[in-house]
């Protein structure tokens, strides 16, 4: 039995929280729906055809799953450019990384390119929530397509926040590293704002990851360096990543304030990892401690979705990480009293409804 329950959403309290906020609007996506599953109480329960009670299993979705203010800008973005626009309507990359999301704008008529050279001369073009490097504006600039005429920029301010403090660190005499996916758009785009190539990416929080980076700065004579997150990388991780490095160079790591109030450190980090993946990662820990089993719902190359799903994984309990309803087994539940649901920050919340109902169809 799943009854509503009102959460807080990206609200007031997320600004409490440590890390990275809006700059333009201090935070703010609106309240995600959330569900949350009460134990069908006993004269509910169900009889099986020789009078045996069955019990329901629960089904509670993670706190603050589904879409992040960042992501719901730039599908607003892209869909209120295509509305006044009376030509095609591009977007250079995945605008977010869910199928689901780009599907529906592909309905609407907007045309999604990977390569820039699909884009045609002067098209109207709405550039991804990751972020670009100043590569891909000088090679739109060179179509015609510019902010002045009809290039719109949906890159989320957490991310351009990101930028911001990698070129200020650099600028403070800093070598930035970037803690995130070596393939993923955000990281690349922000290695464009730092050294481009030559941007040292770590992937990995692990020692062996850690001692690879220790001995880059060694072998490079780096008397000063900084490490920034792409915005959607686990908070564990990040923890385990500086741990790691603190373990090999006797604490030298130290917290450098996201305000860069104070860059005295030689050796530094920066938490940037950006509020609402941390409010999905602790809303879907708190989940995973106490389900059976959980379904984590997001697009094949979302980051942040599938840190949720590693992260109930560590937890120790059974996950199955699935972009639509129609991958839902009911296998998966046979024996399970507790079921939980998360979705990452491009998750529409349709798409969170249709899994959930899929559950209730094949457990009930
Ligand atoms: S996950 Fe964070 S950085 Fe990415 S779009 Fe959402 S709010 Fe912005």
């Amino acid at each position: 039995m799943i009854r509503k329950a009102g959460g807080k959403g990206d609200g007031p309290a997320r600004k409490q929280a440590s890390g990275i906020h809006c700059v333009d609007c201090g935070e703010l996506p609106s309240p995600i729906t959330k569900a949350k599953a009460s134990r069908r109480p006993p004269s509910e329960a169900r009889h099986s055809p020789s009078m045996q009670f069955t019990i329901m299993p629960t089904i509670e979705i993670a706190k603050n799953s589904g879409f992040c203010f960042g992501v719901r800008r730039a599908i607003d973005v892209a869909k209120d450019v295509a509305s006044k626009n009376p030509g095609t309507t591009y977007v250079y990359g995945q605008l977010v990384h869910n199928e689901r999301v780009i599907e529906d704008l592909e309905r609407q008529g907007i045309v999604f390119a990977e390569d820039i050279n699909n884009i045609p001369e002067g098209a109207t073009t709405v550039l991804r929530a990751h972020g670009e490097p100043g590569t891909t504006y000088r090679a739109m600039k060179e179509k015609g397509i510019t902010s002045s005429t009809s290039l719109k920029d949906a890159t989320c301010p957490l991310v351009t926040l990101v930028h911001n403090v990698a070129i200020k660190l650099k600028n403070a005499g800093y070598d930035v590293a970037i803690f995130g996916k070596h393939d993923h758009p955000e990281s690349i785009g922000t290695s464009y704002h730092i050294k481009g190539k030559d941007t040292y990416i770590i992937e990995k929080p692990d020692m062996d990851h850690a001692r690879a980076f220790v001995e880059y700065l060694k072998g490079n004579n780096i008397k000063k360096a900084a490490l920034v997150s792409q915005t959607t990388m686990s908070v564990y991780g990040y923890k385990k990543l500086i741990d790691n490095l603190n373990q090999l160079t006797n604490g030298t790591f130290r917290n450098i304030p996201l305000s860069l109030t104070d860059v005295s450190a030689d050796y530094g980090y920066v938490d940037t990892i950006c509020n609402p993946t941390k409010q999905r990662q602790s809303g879907t820990e708190e989940l995973a401690r106490k389900v059976d089993v959980m379904v984590v719902i997001g697009g094949v190359h979302s980051s942040n979705s599938k840190e949720l799903a590693q992260k109930a994984r560590e937890l120790g309990v059974e996950t199955h990480y699935i972009q639509s309803a129609a991958q839902v087994e009911k296998g998966w539940f046979a024996g399970k009293e507790r079921i939980g649901v998360s979705a990452g920050a491009s998750t529409p919340d349709v798409l969170i409804e249709e899994v959930v109902g899929k559950i209730k169809e094949v457990v009930l």
